[in-house]
């Protein structure tokens, strides 16, 4: 894709830190962000409000051209999910949508609807980079990204960060339902018959189980930065 931004794919299990990561290595580059997750969790939102199953193929199908996602930046930083003019951000955490999330994310309606959105997201004139934060932006949504890491961490450790990130939020959720959630979630994500979640071939895997986010956040901003002065688009 000739001309497009820079983009950095970051994948991974849930909880291995690709969020906070893909965040601030974003904002350190002066890059764009794109949370994916966040995209798959306003469809389960919306099928949700609109009383629609997760394998109902057909209104999930019909469903989605009508979705207006959005990002915008948050005032306190970091950034807001709107649908249409409404602020889910909260409401998309939760751990029902977490689950529902995994679950429409199986339907290759879902999958191939949203395609175009995160592309464009990431592809916005304005932007000079992108980063995208998912499970197969670097096998599926940007099989040619500058750079692309796999982020991970042992199941114990990820659900620890969940929970303590969920009760920090008011979420009542206790450590072995957070691990049960995930463990289940990560069997869906890895088992489904569409853009299952593994490692690119190219992508290089990060294991952040015991290292400090910032020691990780410097790993990856170090690699792009690299990955620039080799492609000649070195200097903000
Ligand atoms: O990253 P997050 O936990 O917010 O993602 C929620 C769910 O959305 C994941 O468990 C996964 O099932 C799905 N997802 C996906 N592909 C992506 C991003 C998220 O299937 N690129």
């Amino acid at each position: 894709m000739a001309g497009r931004p820079f983009i950095v794919a970051i994948d991974g299990p849930a909880g291995a830190g690709k969020s906070t990561a893909a965040r601030r290595v974003a904002s350190r580059l002066g890059f764009a962000m794109v949370d994916t997750g966040a995209i798959y969790r306003t469809v389960a939102l919306a099928a949700t409000r609109r009383g629609i199953a997760f394998e109902d193929d057909a209104a999930l199908g019909a469903l989605l051209p009508e979705l207006e996602i959005h990002f915008a930046p948050s005032p306190g930083g970091g950034q807001r999910v709107l649908l249409g003019a409404d602020d889910v951000s909260v409401e998309i955490r939760t751990p029902p949508m977490s689950i529902g999330a995994s679950d429409v994310s199986a339907r290759p309606v879902v999958r191939a609807g949203l395609l175009g959105l995160q592309r464009r997201l990431a592809c916005a004139p304005e932007n000079r980079g992108a980063v995208l934060e998912g499970r197969d932006i670097g096998t599926v949504v940007f099989p040619d990204a500058d750079v692309k890491f796999f982020l991970t961490a042992s199941a114990e450790e990820r659900a620890r960060r969940r929970h303590a990130e969920l009760a920090a939020k008011g979420d009542a959720s206790t450590y072995d339902e957070v691990l049960a959630d995930q463990l289940r979630r990560d069997k869906n994500d890895s088992e489904r018959a569409i853009a299952p979640l593994r490692p690119a071939e190219d992508a290089r895997v990060v294991d952040t189980s015991g290292v400090p986010l910032e020691a990780v956040v410097d790993a990856l901003v170090r690699a792009v930065e690299e990955r620039l002065q080799a492609e000649g688009r070195g200097g903000a």
